[in-house]
This record gives structure tokens, C-alpha cells and sequence, in this order.
């Protein structure tokens, strides 16, 4: 899946949309969310892996708390095995709407983890909706832009 904002164009593998379609949020079910993995080559963002839910998370409807650790300890074990080609590229997590749209807190949070993680390059965030609707945003230099489905 492909999508793109100015010149920039993120490319999501099929393999993390197979994975992340499985945490699709339906009724009574709880948020999920984790980490993207990737890297990025000029002005594209290969989205390669992601973390899943573990068990040290806390899952609630409205909201989802990544225990930073378990994740982190993922993102460095690819980082590693992976000659530090692949690196934390930003985060996803589920919401029970069609048509996701982002809240004030994940806007925030998509401005913050550029600066948490100390990262100079674009951040992105997607948010599952239901039905395999997505909203995909990107932290460019600090300002937040909805990205566009291309394929
Ligand atoms: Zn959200």
C-alpha cells in the first residue's frame, strides 16, 4: 500500500498490513498498537515490520499505553540484526471507527515521539480504522500532514 504527501511517498509492505488488519477494532474490543519499523531512502518510507501488542501493554477502549520496554527491546533486535538498516519509523494503533481520524492526543503524540526519540527524520503514524480504512500522518520538521492513498 502506498501512500504520499508532497514528495514524499510511504510505502507500506503487504506483510505489516496483513498484521496490523488482524487488530481491526470492533465492538467492545480494545485499542491495540505498537511500533513501524522501516527506512528511509531519500524521500521514501519503507514500512517493513511492526511490533504487536504484548502482554505488558495496557489495553483500554479509548486508549492504548505501549510499555515502552518490550517494544524497544524489538526495535534494537531488528536494529541489530538488520546491520542498522532497520529502525523505528513511527507507530500505529486501532481505533472502532470507519474512516479513522486522528484525536488531539495521538496529534500530540505524533509530535512528540519525533522529539522523544530524537529523530531528525519524518515520523509517521497510521491509524487502523475498520473495514482496511486507514489514516496515514506524517511529522515532517515538526508539522503534522494527513497522507493520501495513492495505490
Ligand atoms: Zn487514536
Amino acid at each position: 500500500m502506498i501512500y504520499t504527501y508532497n514528495k514524499f511517498t510511504i510505502n507500506i509492505d503487504t506483510s505489516v498490513i496483513q498484521t496490523l488488519s488482524k487488530f481491526e477494532q470492533y465492538n467492545g474490543q480494545n485499542e491495540s498498537g505498537g511500533a513501524l519499523m522501516g527506512y528511509i531512502a531519500r524521500n521514501e518510507l519503507k514500512i517493513l515490520d511492526c511490533t504487536q501488542p504484548n502482554i505488558f501493554d495496557i489495553h483500554r477502549r479509548y486508549n492504548f499505553i505501549r510499555n515502552i520496554f518490550g517494544h524497544q527491546f524489538i526495535i534494537n533486535n531488528k536494529y541489530n540484526i538488520s546491520n542498522g538498516k532497520i529502525n523505528y519509523i513511527g507507530e500505529w494503533h486501532t481505533h472502532s471507527e470507519i474512516n479513522p481520524k486522528p484525536s488531539k492526543t495521538d496529534l500530540k503524540t505524533l509530535m512528540k515521539i519525533r522529539r522523544y526519540k530524537n529523530v531528525k527524520f519524518p515520523v509517521i503514524m497510521i491509524i487502523i480504522g475498520q473495514n482496511k480504512t486507514y489514516w496515514v500522518g506524517i511529522n515532517i520538521n515538526g508539522y503534522i500532514h494527513k497522507c493520501k492513498r495513492y495505490i
